[in-house]
């Protein structure tokens, strides 16, 4: 993509518009191509499903990332949780395995969850991007971009009350931002989905791949976890 093409994307996106299409026609007659199936209101009932359908359009979705992974990895955890973490694509383990978070990153987060009383199968936990990109490189912003209306649309589905970003990628997708975690961490943010009829309380922090190379800022990570259990705690 071109610099001028890249700066049009940033300019609609900065202008609200949340989600992006194909420059292929959409066959609207397709119940699995269609973000307007997603009905908010019977969220209980078939969140499976719906979580099925957006797997299968990130799995039809053309990109030269699949070319080079092995699996696709959406998440893991629980489709009913309030909390939802969000990295920022699939490493090594994670692309042998189709899961998120299972290598050494993955151990931390564990951790990290069990830290403020969570267990990984309570909570939902997915990347921003589902292929592993070559060489573990950073997603590009065309390629955050290209991923994000999956990654809104299982906000949508799994309809959390809180979301913990895991960094840079991450805060850069939801909250739209170029500035940095030290800017942005330690604070709640508000993320309004296009289709949930509410705030999302939104944290962002570090990414514990950070964390396992740069340990002096654990002490912030905690802080940002306590933060969340605090919320957590009063909402219940
Ligand atoms: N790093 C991420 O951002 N996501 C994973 O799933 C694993 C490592």
């Amino acid at each position: 993509m071109n610099q001028s093409n890249k700066k049009k994307l940033e300019f609609i996106k900065n202008s609200g518009v949340n989600y992006y299409l194909q420059d292929s026609p959409r066959n609207w007659f397709d119940n699995t191509l269609s973000t307007s199936s997603i009905s908010i209101k019977n969220e209980n009932g078939d969140k499976f499903d719906k979580i099925q359908q957006i797997i299968k359009k990130i799995k039809s979705y053309d990109t030269p990332l699949k070319n080079a992974a092995n699996n696709l990895v959406v998440y893991d955890g629980n489709l009913d949780s309030k909390v939802m973490f969000i990295g920022e694509a699939p490493g090594r383990d994670e692309d042998m395995q189709g899961l998120p978070f299972v290598g050494r990153a993955g151990q931390l987060l564990n951790k990290m969850l069990a830290a403020i009383n969570l267990k990984r199968e309570e909570v939902y936990i997915t990347n921003v991007v589902n292929w592993r990109p070559p060489d573990n490189r950073t997603p590009t912003d065309e390629e955050i971009l290209e991923f994000l209306p999956f990654l809104q649309e299982q906000i949508d589905i799994v309809n959390p009350d809180f979301i913990f970003l895991l960094g840079g990628v991450a805060a850069k997708a939801i909250l739209s931002t170029p500035l940095t975690l030290g800017k942005l961490r330690g604070t709640w943010h508000e993320y309004q989905s296009l289709h949930l009829n509410k705030t999302i309380y939104t944290v962002a922090s570090y990414h514990p791949a950070f964390l396992l190379r740069s340990p002096q800022y654990k002490k912030a990570s905690w802080e940002d976890l306590k933060m969340l259990q605090k919320k957590i705690n009063e909402k219940n």
